[in-house]
């Protein structure tokens, strides 16, 4: 079990500081009896103030992820080799004694659409009194849609256009999938944040602007450019290249075609 309260941090991830956004309340269907046997936790952080805009939160992190992104520094949320699992029954009732004091949970990761029972898991935060908060790259949009229901927030990757996604992700299609979720996710009006890792090699004109326009054009209204913090990434290619933080240029573009424009990371 783990210990509770205080439950110590299993999640090495440094946290970034993030701006404040109202959350959007959905509607929430009846509570599911059915247990989230196949949720794979990695990670636990019980407290954190800047995972979920405005809000004192816990995050869950997820184990695993269908992309192998070379910038990624969860690496050891990843192999299966590295997992200690956290039963989920564990952080539950640690929630439980928590109710009145945290406004929400994160599901993050790895990449917490691809876990087999995440709406159970999601249900039950829900019927503890808690906010649902996901941080998602969208690689399972047909996933995520049935977990509309139930989200409060979503913090999503949209990592390029979605020709270039290969070079990024090592996996064909997956820049489709990820924007599915994003045309998704912006239908049903679910809270979002839209963040984007800058790459090495990006120049403005060539591959940001056009990003960012895309990106304006579809409805988004709350962006983050985040540096590339290169010590951590797991392609060594990149790890040595050295950090890389937003031209001048894109932040006067985001903040011209965003209304709420974050650079994060720099
Ligand atoms: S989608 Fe996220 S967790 Fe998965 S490999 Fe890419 S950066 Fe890492």
């Amino acid at each position: 079990m783990l210990p509770s309260p205080p439950l110590d941090s299993l999640h090495p991830v440094p946290a970034e500081p993030r701006i404040a956004a109202t959350c959007k309340r959905q509607a929430v269907p009846s509570t599911c009896d059915a247990q989230p046997a196949e949720l794979r936790i990695a990670g636990f952080t019980p407290l954190t103030t800047v995972d979920y805009p405005g809000e004192l939160a816990a995050v869950v992190f997820c184990h695993g992820c269908p992309w192998q992104c070379r910038y990624c520094h969860n690496a050891h949320l990843l192999a299966d080799e590295d997992l200690a699992p956290i039963a989920w029954a564990d952080i539950r009732a640690f929630l439980e004694q928590r109710r009145g004091l945290l406004d929400g949970v994160v599901f993050s990761g790895g990449e917490p659409t691809v876990q087999g029972d995440l709406a159970t898991a999601m249900a039950e935060v829900k019927a503890l009194g808690f906010k649902v908060g996901l941080h998602t790259g969208g690689p399972a949009p047909e996933r995520l849609a049935r977990l509309l229901p139930w989200l409060d927030w979503v913090g999503l990757d949209i990592k390029a256009l979605p020709e270039d996604y290969p070079a990024i992700t090592g996996v064909a299609g997956s820049g489709e999938r990820a924007w599915a979720s994003l045309h998704q996710l912006l239908a049903a009006g679910v809270a979002l944040e839209v963040r984007t890792t800058l790459m090495p090699g990006w120049r403005f004109a060539e591959e940001l602007r056009p990003l960012m326009d895309r990106l304006a054009d579809a409805g988004v209204t709350r962006y983050a450019l985040q540096a590339l913090r290169a010590a951590t990434a797991r392609d060594p290619a990149i790890a040595t290249a050295g950090d890389i933080t937003p031209p001048a240029a894109a932040i006067d573009c985001g903040a011209t075609r965003f209304a709420d424009f974050i650079v994060r990371g720099v």
